[in-house]
């Protein structure tokens, strides 16, 4: 079998661009103000009781627009937005765009090295933060370029109808900081200078570990964003009169584009709920009437298997899809079974923008009989995607290779690492680091992953990173970390460590210090101690012989 000449589901799914779609001009600033033309009265966010229309999100992403700006914050400066889902999330990206500037995007999970790494990396000069995360925040800013800190609270949109409530539970702006609300206020009635954003202007800085271990900033640009804005609204039929129901972290790409980015462009109202809960956001869907949502795998097992929620409340999500880790087959049965409605395949990384393969709306992906794998769907609109051997040669179909992709979504590089860039997109070609091959029928599948990352519920852990940890313990005298299969989160981490002479440490002490040191999704949940870790003639670590490695076998303690 050769490679195919044609790609047959050109015809069949329709997925070349459609016709009308023309977003080569396009900015998401440009796509913003056109929707607050077409339907300023809309309802833009929802969240717990808060409802905020489409012109007062507006007016207040030009109010806090004008209060950075007047604090410096110009065209390609840099804004690190370390907020959960919340409205200001919205509100922040907004603003930062009017201005032309960027939004550096940080987990909200991260501790001090993590957030430090990101603020130098990105070289930010504002922090928008939580208050709740300020404590963490106000140990590093210090040692950064940033020189002005916004804050602002959980509550306060939470509380909007209550302001006793919110005045109580609230704990203040803390010194040195402004309150963004205040901000807002301040600026209330008026507009920045518009400024002349470029398609090509990096919109969103967004940090991951890409193929390689230390992190990076992916530039999202305006038109990357702007292209898979519009795939959500096209590939996968969301349009003025949905509601999306925001299950996935914004600060990661699937909630960028496939929450925020598409609300804002058709507009539509995104319903928030801050954290993750089942009978939050069951309560939420039924309320909301959600019609569309994008989330891990894991969020749509939790909804399936929780007690808390009933079928008739999921009847209106008829719109799903599953991004960023593996779907097991069976689940997509069983959510039928359980809501009557289908998960439909994402397949994308941050590089992407989200999507670069995905399934139709519509269509179901076919389960390989071979390998019991579902599909991660086809190309979406003008994306092209190859499987490659190690030297970038083409494979003919059904052959497994590196899943290599170019399209408008795929980012031209990463921030101020153009070696990185080179490495991972030679002349504008991803390589995914995905193992996977394609059908006669031009289905993508997955098999493997080439990058040492794990995979935990869609969180990426890159094992250098909890090495390095691991490695500031004094007991510690050799670290290596592996993915372990875990039911419920797909993946998770263990390490293995061996120790230094006359040291002794065990694995709840071990633990316990990496917990403190990084984001919840990180630390490793199981660290087994050896004599020695295995290892390759030339002393690399063998983590091949790890990841076979039973939990419970050879341990010392
Ligand atoms: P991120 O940059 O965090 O979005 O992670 C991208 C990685 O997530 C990809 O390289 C894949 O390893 C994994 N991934 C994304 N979508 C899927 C999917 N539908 N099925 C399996 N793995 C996926």
């Amino acid at each position: 079998m050769g490679v195919p000449e044609t790609r047959p589901w050109l015809d069949r799914y329709e997925t070349g661009q459609p016709a009308d779609l023309d977003v080569e001009r396009s900015t998401m600033t440009d796509l913003w103000h056109d929707s607050v033309r077409r339907a300023p009265d809309r309802d833009a966010i929802r969240y717990f009781d808060a409802a905020i229309t489409v012109s007062e999100l507006d007016d207040m992403a030009d109010a806090l627009a004008v209060a950075l700006g007047e604090r410096g914050v110009s065209r390609g400066g840099r804004v690190a937005v370390y907020l959960q889902n919340v409205p200001q999330f919205v509100i922040t990206l907004l603003a930062v765009w009017k201005l032309g500037a960027v939004a550096v995007s940080v987990n909200p999970m991260n501790k001090h090295r993590e957030l430090f790494t990101l603020l130098t990396d990105s070289g930010a000069t504002t922090l928008v933060c939580l208050e709740g995360l300020y404590d963490t925040a106000r140990d590093v800013v210090g040692e950064t370029e940033v020189r002005l800190v916004i804050t602002t609270s959980e509550l306060e949109y939470q509380t909007r109808d209550d302001p006793r409530a919110f005045g109580e539970a609230r704990r203040g702006t803390p010194e040195g900081a402004e309150d963004m609300s205040e901000l807002i206020e301040h600026g209330r009635g008026r507009a920045p200078r518009p400024v002349d954003v470029d398609p090509d202007d990096v919109a969103i800085l967004t940090y991951t570990s890409g193929t390689t271990g230390p992190p990076k900033g992916a530039m999202n640009t305006h038109r990357n964003v702007a292209f898979n804005a519009h795939t959500y609204q096209r590939w996968c039929h969301v349009g003025e009169d949905d509601v999306v129901l925001g299950v996935a972290p914004l600060f990661h790409i699937t909630g960028l584009i496939g929450h925020i980015a598409v609300a804002l462009l058709n507009p539509c109202p995104l319903v928030l709920t801050h954290r993750f809960d089942t009978g939050v956001v069951a309560e939420a869907v039924a309320e909301h009437r959600a019609s569309f949502t994008i989330g891990s795998i894991t969020v749509f097992i939790a909804l399936m298997n929780s007690s808390e929620v009933r079928s008739e409340q999921m009847s209106t999500l008829t719109r799903i899809y599953s991004g960023g880790a593996p779907i097991p087959p069976s689940t997509v049965q069983r959510f039928r079974e359980r809501f009557g409605h289908y998960v439909h395949n994402f397949y994308g990384l941050t590089e992407t923008n989200s999507p670069a393969l995905g399934v139709p709306f519509g269509s179901h992906a076919p389960v390989d009989p071979r390998s019991g794998a579902l599909s991660v769907g086809v190309p979406i609109y003008n994306t092209i995607a190859r499987i490659v051997d190690d030297e970038g040669a083409e494979l003919p179909v059904g052959e497994v290779g590196e899943i290599v992709t170019s399209g408008p979504q795929v980012v031209p590089g990463y921030w101020g690492n153009p070696e990185e860039t080179a490495r991972a997109m030679p002349r504008g070609r991803l390589h995914t680091g995905d193992v996977g091959y394609m059908d006669d029928d031009g289905w993508f599948y997955l098999v493997d992953r080439k990058k040492d990352q794990i995979n935990a519920s869609g969180y990426k852990v890159w094992p250098r990173e909890v090495e390095d940890v691991l490695y500031e313990h004094p007991a510690v005298r050799e670290a290596a970390v592996v993915g372990a299969v875990d039911p419920y989160r797909g993946e998770t981490v263990r390490a293995f460590v061996s120790l230094r002479d006359d040291h002794h440490a065990d694995q709840a002490e071990l633990i316990e210090f990496c917990e403190q040191r990084m984001a919840a999704y990180k630390y490793p949940r199981e660290v087994l101690v050896l004599d020695e870790l295995p290892k390759t003639m030339t002393g690399k670590i063998l983590r091949r012989e790890l990841r076979s490695h039973q939990s419970g076998e050879r341990e010392r303690l």
